[in-house]
């Protein structure tokens, strides 16, 4: 008979799981709080600049491995876009000084041998020292492993551990940021070339993952929000729902693929990050000049990275809780004024949208680093996923496929044993 899995959660964590599942033959039903799919990795049509645009631009990295096999099983890999060599332009905002770092395309670190491709003024001794950061466990401080000072730390490990990590580098847990640079820079340039889904983060991650399942015969409801589980035993054996409770056979299983908030209301006593940091997004509708590269890295500013999309430049900025209660408007005109700085675009404000998304990821400090619970609970037939759980990675697209990779085999070993 055909197994039956339930999947709370429609975000990419739980999409990945179901993607699995239903390709390994389950009956999948995703159960979806909200009215769309793809959770904080979405697209939507955004009345003040009149273009779709994504809740926060997200950047990929070829070596994440996961989340492109990911984006293979749905079809859409070649969604994913980025240049054949990991090259990044990097603008400096307080001297005008522009470089570009040039990881090439080999799989060893190659790069950090070569004046003209490593990161201008500095030298091997200055990338020996971020060694540390490979072996570093988990319960340590970056700020605590390598120098967070000079030239290289401004000009590349404070730009590439603050988006992955989205804290400032030294508070960040260095077992995380060690991850990332094992599976990014120290894998060479064929690891580190950046991918956008030019075509937004729904059309190439989302929509695609929905049509695959129902065309498995998967169901999916919307407006279906999770209150709580009647638990017999040592299994789940009811999904309440608002209007309607769902039956679990002994043999069918869960995941939980929510945020940790939910997560918790959901399961007490489960242990899970309880502490969050913002993005920030600013969408400007405005046709980029023919010159400007897709991703530029900005340091010395107030915006971090600026992308240029089709009608379109937008940008990000991490660990944004400070400009969480900023007037709109100041904001906007701030970023702008950045804009025009790192592209040399000349103009008044265009219209705009700023996207502050306040619980963005769980922040990533070896404290609340901790906190991650692993797949398997207390129930057998209940299992984990989100990026908030123990994946190894920082809160990511790649650890969220993990998790929801991870879930699906334990559920698959479920049926096995
Ligand atoms: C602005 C921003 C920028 C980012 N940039 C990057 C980037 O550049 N690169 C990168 O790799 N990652 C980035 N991330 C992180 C990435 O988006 C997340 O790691 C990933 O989307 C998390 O997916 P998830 O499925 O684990 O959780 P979520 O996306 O939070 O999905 C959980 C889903 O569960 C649903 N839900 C909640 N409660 C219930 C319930 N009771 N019943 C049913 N459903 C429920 C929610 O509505 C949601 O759809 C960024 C995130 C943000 C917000």
């Amino acid at each position: 008979m055909q197994k039956t899995v339930h999947i709370i959660g429609a975000g990419i964590s739980g999409l990945s799981a179901a993607v699995r599942l239903a390709n390994a033959g389950f009956k999948v039903h995703l159960h979806e709080a909200t009215q769309q799919a793809g959770g904080r990795c979405r697209s939507y049509f955004d009345a003040a600049t009149n273009l779709t645009i994504d809740n926060g631009n997200h950047l990929l990295l070829s070596g994440n491995r996961h989340a492109v096999a990911y984006a293979r099983s749905i079809g859409t890999e070649a969604g994913l876009v980025g240049p054949k060599r990991a090259q990044f332009p990097f603008v400096d905002l307080t001297t005008g000084q522009r470089w570009q770092l040039d990881l090439g395309d080999s799989r060893l670190p190659t790069w950090v041998f070569d004046e003209a491709r490593r990161v201008p003024d500095t030298g091997l001794l200055d990338y020996l020292a971020l060694m540390p950061l490979i072996w570093a466990a988990q319960s340590k401080p970056v700020g605590d492993t390598i120098p967070c000072k000079g030239t290289l730390y401004r000009r590349l490990v404070q730009p590439l551990l603050l988006a992955a990590l989205n804290v400032d580098p030294p508070e960040g847990s260095a077992g995380l940021a060690g991850a990332v640079v094992r599976e990014t820079l120290l894998a060479g340039g064929q690891a580190c070339r950046p991918l956008i889904a030019r075509e937004g983060l729904s059309a190439v991650l989302v929509e695609p993952a929905i049509r695959l399942l129902q065309g498995k015969g998967a169901s999916i409801q919307f407006g279906h929000e999770l209150r709580g589980f009647g638990m017999s035993a040592a299994s789940v054996g009811e999904l309440k729902f608002g209007d309607d409770t769902v039956a679990i056979g002994a043999d069918d299983a869960v995941v939980m693929a929510v945020p940790p908030r939910a997560a918790a209301s959901l399961l007490p006593g489960l242990k899970t990050p309880t502490k969050f940091r913002a993005i920030v997004n600013a969408h400007f509708r405005f046709d980029p000049p023919k010159d400007m590269p897709p991703l530029l890295g900005v340091v010395g500013g107030l915006i971090e990275w600026l992308f240029a999309f089709p009608q379109r430049l937008s940008i990000t900025i991490s660990n944004g809780d400070p400009l969480v209660d900023m007037p709109r408007e100041e904001l906007a005109q701030a970023i702008w004024r950045d804009i025009c700085k790192a592209s040399g675009v000349q103009g008044d404000l265009p219209p705009w949208q700023i996207v502050r998304e306040r619980r963005a990821t769980f922040e990533a400090t070896p404290e609340q680093n901790a906190l991650r619970p692993g797949p398997s609970t207390s129930w057998k037939n209940l299992f984990l996923a989100g990026d908030w759980t123990d994946t190894g990675l920082p809160a990511t697209i790649e650890g969220s496929v993990r998790s929801g990779n991870r879930a699906a085999d334990l559920v698959l070993a479920m049926r096995s044993a």
